[in-house]
């Protein structure tokens, strides 16, 4: 089956609509075209945001960030220092979720798991190679 779908240049997700809001975010920041494309001649991977299919569980990845930054209502994105040698000084890496319907402000790393439960919560799986004390 192929559908058309909207890429951003140089990006490497694919959003149903063109009016999709982290299309939107993401064209902010590069400023880049919109390209109409037909998914599955490409290996471009489905927008969270968009998709057909909504799901309540997402793994936190540097290409997801935006996307998740939308459908996680009360989240910003986490930053830690740079390495040395970086131009900037700060890197993203991962999502904070806010304190919300008396969950703890949680930080969800790249490779951690954010779940959406009943009620509008949403709770932080960190990744199994994390040692929890
Ligand atoms: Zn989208």
């Amino acid at each position: 089956m192929t559908t058309t779908a909207y890429v951003l240049d140089g990006n490497a997700r694919y959003h149903h609509t063109a009016t999709c809001t982290a299309l939107d975010t993401a064209r902010l920041f590069t400023r880049g075209d919109i390209t109409e494309v037909t998914v599955g001649t490409t290996d471009h991977t489905p927008c969270l945001v968009c998709v057909a299919a909504p799901s309540a569980e997402w793994v936190v990845t540097a290409d997801n960030l935006g996307e998740l930054l939308e459908l996680v209502g009360p989240s910003k994105v986490h930053y830690a220092p740079a390495p040395p040698g970086h131009y900037v000084s700060v890197l993203a890496d991962g999502l904070t979720v806010m304190a919300h319907k008396g969950q703890p402000r949680a930080w969800a790393r790249f490779g951690d798991t954010i779940r959406r439960e009943r009620g509008g919560r949403y709770i932080v799986q960190h990744a199994a190679t994390e040692t929890e004390a």
